[in-house]
């Protein structure tokens, strides 16, 4: 069996190469996303694995087919860069990857601490030799309500992380999940919003999600409240926020993902010109730590990606389905 690897990553390649031999296939690799212009590159080989960078449309596929190539797996949960649809059609079975939620989870719960201990700006004192504590006084987590909306794989976890803390936890959920009813209170969203000291965003990105946390939702919050956003950047309307830092209305903002981030993130742009004067303004502010979506990147995850990856790809060309398989 051989599988070709596209996109792959330094600090995936170890693991590549640690699963292929458990797994007894060939593998080769380029550091080239997927496109019409390195689709050759695969041919001769019976399956394909990507990232997220690569944008599998239906030429694309036709491609990949017409080089006999049945099988496609991405390294990744998501799977919006794959038009699944065509795939079927074509007869080309996909599959996504998993990974455990705790990396997210706990770099969720990082956030939360480092905005209500303010430091951000205790890191950029200490780097200028400036150590006065005027301005850092902070907030104990037990004295805190903490609201999560989303009570899904990463949700739930926050909530496992955060019970030792002896916060009070409120989770606003359609479908709640009834193994945290001891940790937590389901209460609706007006009420999260209004009780909640810190709010974290653990939903999906769909259409009736998109921009949730807008200037109608921020109102509705305590003043002062605190907003974590390790999900997706749409969920939140960034003049929104802005408005609200700008107000005092919202005390701090942790946010791993924002809103236009695709291009940016994950990549070194030091000598371009960006345009995206939203982020730039936002990340000024002192109470303001933004990541760069990387609240996923563990070794653990990164290994977990790479092995489900192959694996689902030898089960398609072993048994003709997989466990990941997209439907
Ligand atoms: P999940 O599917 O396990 O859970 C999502 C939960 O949200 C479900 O329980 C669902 O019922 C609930 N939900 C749906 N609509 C809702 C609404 N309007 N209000 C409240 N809850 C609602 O998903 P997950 O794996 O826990 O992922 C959560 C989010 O984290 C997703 O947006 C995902 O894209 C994001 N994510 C971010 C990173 C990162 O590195 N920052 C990594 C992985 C996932």
């Amino acid at each position: 069996m051989r599988i070709f690897i596209y996109d792959l990553r330094d600090d995936e390649r170890e693991y590549a190469i640690e699963t292929a031999k458990q797994l007894h296939v060939d593998i080769e690799w380029t550091a080239e996303k997927l496109t019409l212009d390195t689709v050759d590159l695969s041919r001769g080989f019976q399956a394909v694995s990507i990232l997220g960078h690569s944008t599998v449309d239906q030429a694309v596929l036709q491609r990949l087919k017409a080089n006999h190539i049945n099988f496609l797996s991405t390294r990744t949960i998501g799977y919006n860069h794959i038009d699944v649809q065509a795939a079927k059609q074509l007869g080309i079975q996909v599959a996504n990857s998993e990974y455990a939620p705790n990396g997210v989870a706990e770099f969720t719960v990082m956030l939360m601490l480092m905005s209500i201990r303010k430091y951000k700006q205790a890191l950029f004192r200490g780097n200028v030799n400036d150590y006065s504590l005027v301005g850092l006084q902070g907030q104990e987590m037990k004295d805190l309500t903490v609201g999560i909306l989303g009570s899904g794989k990463i949700g739930s976890t926050v909530v496992n992380c955060l019970s030792g803390f002896g916060c009070n936890i409120l989770v606003y959920d359609p479908y709640p999940n009834q193994m945290l009813k001891q940790k937590a209170t389901f209460v609706d969203l007006d009420t999260l919003y209004a009780k909640s000291d810190v709010i974290s965003l653990h939903l999906p990105l769909l259409a009736d999600t998109y921009h949730m946390i807008n200037d109608e939702a921020i109102a509705r919050m305590k003043p002062g409240v605190v907003l974590i956003n390790c999900a997706r950047g749409g969920l939140v309307d960034i003049g929104a926020l802005i408005k609200g830092i700008e107000t005092k209305k919202i005390g701090a903002l942790g946010l791993d993902v924002i809103e236009n981030e695709e291009g940016i993130y994950h990549q070194d742009r030091r000598t371009d010109i960006l345009r995206n004067r939203e982020m730039a303004y936002l990340r000024q502010f002192p109470n303001v730590t933004m990541t760069q979506h990387m609240a996923f990147y563990t070794d653990a995850a990164v290994r977990s990606m790479v092995v489900t990856s192959l694996e689902s790809l030898v089960s398609f060309m072993q048994t003709g389905d997989c466990k990941y398989t997209l439907r």
